[in-house]
C-alpha cells in the first residue's frame, strides 16, 4: 500500500490538532507556529510525505478529521491493483 500525505502549511492556523492525534507524523514549528509534517518534502507550498505503513493512513486520517481548515490531505493506492 503505498500512502502519501499532503499538508499545505501555509494556511496552518496553529491549532495543534494534527500533533496532538498523529504526533508521530505532525509536529509544532516553535519558529512560526504551524505544523510540520515530519520528513516531508515541500514544493509550491505544499508539503508532501509518501511512505508504505497502513497505520500511517489511519492515523493521518485523523489529523485531517481534526483539522478545522482543512489543510491535511491522505491519500491511498494499493499498488497490487495496478
Ligand atoms: S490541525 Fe490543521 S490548522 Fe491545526 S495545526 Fe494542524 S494543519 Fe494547522
Amino acid at each position: 500500500m503505498n500512502i502519501t500525505i499532503t499538508l499545505h502549511r501555509e494556511k496552518c492556523i496553529g491549532c495543534a490538532y494534527c500533533s496532538q492525534v498523529a504526533s508521530q507524523y505532525f509536529e509544532m514549528s516553535p519558529i512560526d507556529g504551524k505544523s510540520i509534517l515530519i520528513g516531508s518534502v515541500e514544493k509550491k507550498g505544499f508539503h508532501t510525505l509518501r511512505c508504505d505503513d497502513p497505520e500511517a493512513y489511519t492515523v493521518c486520517q485523523e489529523a485531517k478529521k481534526n483539522c478545522p481548515v482543512k489543510l491535511i490531505r491522505v491519500d491511498r493506492r494499493n499498488l497490487k491493483n495496478e
